[in-house]
């Protein structure tokens, strides 16, 4: 057990016992715990003093780096100067700003943002909105939703129901209703080691019709899909796949939700995966690099018409359009830290430096398609995974045991799932550091061969 203060002069816990961790084998954990007691840029400190890099933006969400100074002022300022105040029937100037703001960011007519805490609430969100435009267009029929095997859309109800990651489901029941699932676009046999977007798969988009055609379109209200499949491993789109989406969900009258709660905030250099695609969503589900993970946010962006509809349906101007919301909607501090993080990416052209880097980031990391056990390498902007075969009989165990070594022995963060590692550095990470986190992979690599 954990009883002294460390070199850094912050009191760590004395009993594991009491915090049940997410999404966490507990049991190791505690044996060998893996604790962090300061960040700073691309580096957090562990509690015995080590600098570990950070691979992975955190959980995919510190896209400008730790500890930056434009934010934490920002957060110090906000709660000393209104710590909350409601958004149920009162507001505070900095939401209104801060949706302005991002209704600038996103490409088209997305131009309404509905806030919230958390990419699972982002995504629920998204799901009641598509169900509800539906409904006040009397096409309330339309209730099916429609997402993408392997897909991650948060832990909600409604995300697990259309999301596609086994685990996350099998525990829990019925789930939602009236739920389909597109397949999967991981194609080892035949994009194995593709650079960017591989080449074959685009055609998996046809799927839909064949959803259409079992169930008709007058049922299907929304397709929910992650631009890049993040969570699972980094899986690009296939050239031309998200187009045909676009097309077949627009012919036939059902709206297109981008999951983006990792692809926005300048992870492919663009502020959204809809900009870098040139394909238009109907609605966009956000959150982590919204406030650069400083404070808990999501937001929600809806295209003009559907914003309109729903708002417009009521002809008297004292009823609730849409019940729907959290206490903490549009929370002043998280206003402040989301306000302050988009102007570190503009004054920081963070976006176009993750752009800048790309090439180089794609290079160093296929750099280590030789090494042993590598059965595939992806990447799109600053995210890129490295597939390991399993152990015989063990699958999980040697990604685990290299998300172990690389904290202990090597210093680095790098997140897992299955046997793949993943990695979606912060935006700020210069070339130099970006050899430093391939060259530690390869170590790390290397010791679970
Ligand atoms: N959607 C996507 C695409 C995600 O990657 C995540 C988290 O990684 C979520 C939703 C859930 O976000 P949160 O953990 O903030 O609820």
């Amino acid at each position: 057990m954990l009883t002294q203060e460390l070199a850094t002069n912050v009191a760590v816990p004395n009993d594991l016992e009491a915090f049940w961790m997410p999404f966490t084998s507990n049991k190791h954990f505690k044996q060998e715990p893996r604790l962090i007691a300061r960040a700073k840029d691309m580096h957090f400190t562990s509690i015995d003093g080590r600098q570990i890099i950070d691979a992975t933006a955190g959980l995919w969400c510190c896209n400008a780096g730790h500890g930056r100074p434009r934010i934490v002022e920002a957060v110090q300022r906000q709660v000393a100067d209104l710590d909350f105040a409601p958004s149920f029937q009162f507001a505070h100037p900095k939401a209104f700003e801060l949706a302005s703001r991002l209704a600038q960011l996103f490409p088209g007519d997305l131009d309404h943002a509905f806030f919230t805490n958390s990419g699972s609430e982002s995504v629920d969100t998204a799901l009641k909105i598509a169900l509800a435009y539906h409904r006040v267009r009397g096409e309330g029929t339309r209730t099916r939703l429609i997402g993408r095997e392997r897909g991650y859309h948060g832990v909600g109800f409604g995300g697990i129901s259309v999301g596609g990651m086994v685990k996350n489901r099998m525990w829990f029941g019925s789930l939602l209703t009236g739920v389909d699932h597109l397949p999967h676009t991981l194609d080892i046999d035949k994009n194995a080691f593709s650079k960017g977007l591989p080449e074959h798969g685009a055609e998996l988009a046809d799927e839909l019709e064949k959803l259409v055609t079992l169930h008709d379109a007058s049922n299907i209200a929304a397709v929910i899909v992650e631009p890049v499949a993040g969570s699972i491993g980094v899986y690009p789109p296939p050239r031309g796949y998200l187009e045909r989406l676009r097309a077949i969900t627009e012919k036939h009258g059902i709206l297109l939700i981008f999951d983006e709660v990792i692809t926005a905030y300048g992870r492919l250099g663009k502020g959204s995966a809809a900009e870098y695609f040139g394909v238009q969503p109907d609605l966009v589900t956000t959150a982590k690099g919204l406030t650069s993970g400083v404070i808990p946010m999501g937001a929600v962006m809806a295209r003009k018409h559907i914003h309109d509809t729903i708002v417009g349906s009521q002809a008297d101007p004292k009823v609730i359009e849409l019940f729907h919301g959290y206490t903490y909607s549009a929370h002043p501090v998280a206003c402040a830290a989301a306000l302050a993080t988009l102007e570190t990416y503009e004054e920081e052209g963070l976006f176009a430096r993750s752009a800048e880097l790309a090439p180089y980031w794609q290079e160093a990391l296929h750099g280590l398609r030789d090494a042993p056990n590598v059965i595939d390498i992806r990447n799109i902007g600053l995210m890129g995974a490295v597939e390991l075969s399993p152990y015989p009989g063990k699958p999980g165990h040697r990604a685990y045991d290299a998300m172990c070594k690389a904290f202990h022995e090597f210093d680095i963060m790098i997140r897992i799932t299955g046997d793949t590692i993943a990695m979606s550095p912060p935006l700020i990470v210069s070339k130099a550091q970006i050899d430093e986190i391939v060259e530690k992979v390869r170590g790390v690599i290397d010791a679970v061969a």
